[in-house]
C-alpha cells in the first residue's frame, strides 16, 4: 500500500485509496488502526464526542501509539455527564494528546443575539446553523493541519453513513484521509469490545441513550427506534446530521449563516 510524501505531507489520490480501501475493508479494525497511524503518524487524530465508537478507537489506538492525537468539540450546550466522562477517559487515558476545541464566541454571541438560544428549534435550516458554529466549524479549525482523520462511523448508523468504507478520500475537507476502522461493526461489537477491554461506558447510555450529543438535542430512544433517531427528533425529513460528516441540501441555511459570521467578524470574513 503506497502513500506520497510531500514534504511533512502524507497525500493519496483517489486510485492510492481505492486500492488502499480494496485492502482494508475486509481487515479489523487494529489492522485499520495500525496501518493509518503507521502511515500518517501524529499528522493523524481521533476526532470524537466520546461516544462508545470514538472509545473503541481510542482504546485500540492507544495500544500502538499511547500520544495518539484526540480532537473534541465542547459546544457549550454538552451535558454535564458529558464534560465529567470526558475527564474521565483523560485520566484512564494519561499519555493521549486531547484537544478541547471551543466554539468562537463571537460567532456564538451573533447567533444567540440575532435568533436566541435554542434556534434549533425554529427550523432545520436554522439547527444546522447552530450546529455549524458550534462544532462544524471549531472542528474543521482543528483539522487544518492534519493528513487524516479516524472517525467511528459505522454502515448501520443511519442511510447517509451506508456506503461508507474503512479509508476515504474527505473532499468535502481538502482532500484528507477519512478513516474509519468500526465501518462494518454493529453497536453490539463495540459494546462487546468495550466490556471486554473494561472501558466504563458513557453513564447517559444506561439512561438509554443511543448517539450522544448536544444535551437540548438528544434525547434516550424508544425500542424499535433507530440509534440515531434521538438526535434532533422534532424534525421530519431531514438527515441526523450536523453536516461534517456529509454535504447537506436543507433549502438555504448558509445564507443565514454567512450573514451571522459577517456580524460576528465583519463582512470581511
Ligand atoms: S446539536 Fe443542537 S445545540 Fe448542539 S450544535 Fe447542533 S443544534 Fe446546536
Amino acid at each position: 500500500m503506497s502513500a506520497t510524501q510531500t514534504d511533512d505531507r502524507v497525500v493519496l489520490d483517489d486510485l492510492e485509496i481505492g486500492e488502499i480501501a480494496n485492502e482494508l475493508d475486509d481487515q479489523e479494525p487494529e489492522d485499520v488502526i495500525d496501518w493509518a497511524l503507521d502511515t500518517f503518524g501524529d499528522r493523524l487524530a481521533i476526532v470524537t464526542s466520546f461516544q462508545a465508537d470514538g472509545l473503541a478507537i481510542l482504546d485500540m489506538a492507544y495500544e500502538v501509539k499511547p500520544d495518539v492525537r484526540v480532537i473534541t468539540v465542547d459546544t457549550g450546550r454538552l451535558p454535564q455527564e458529558t464534560l465529567d466522562y470526558i475527564e474521565q477517559m483523560q485520566a484512564r487515558y494519561p499519555l493521549a494528546r486531547f484537544d478541547i476545541e471551543h466554539p468562537d464566541e463571537r460567532e456564538v454571541e451573533a447567533m444567540v443575539d440575532r435568533h436566541g438560544l435554542d434556534l434549533f428549534r425554529e427550523s432545520v435550516p436554522m439547527r444546522l446553523v447552530c450546529c455549524q458554529i458550534r462544532k462544524v466549524r471549531p472542528l474543521l479549525n482543528a483539522l487544518e493541519g492534519l493528513d487524516a482523520w479516524f472517525t467511528g462511523l459505522r454502515r448501520d448508523q443511519w442511510a447517509s453513513r451506508a456506503a461508507i468504507r474503512k479509508v476515504e478520500l474527505d473532499h468535502d475537507h481538502d482532500g484528507i484521509v477519512k478513516v474509519n476502522p468500526l465501518a462494518d461493526w454493529s453497536a453490539d461489537d463495540v459494546a462487546e469490545y468495550l466490556e471486554e477491554r473494561e472501558v466504563p461506558l458513557h453513564p447517559l447510555y444506561a439512561q438509554g441513550f443511543t448517539s450522544l450529543g448536544c444535551a437540548p438535542c438528544t434525547r434516550p430512544i424508544q425500542q424499535g427506534e433507530d440509534d440515531r433517531a434521538g438526535r434532533w427528533w422534532w424534525e421530519t425529513n431531514a438527515p441526523k446530521e450536523c453536516g461534517m460528516h456529509c454535504p447537506i441540501e436543507t433549502g438555504g441555511f448558509e445564507h443565514e449563516f454567512h450573514a451571522i459570521l459577517g456580524e460576528a467578524h465583519g463582512d470581511d470574513d
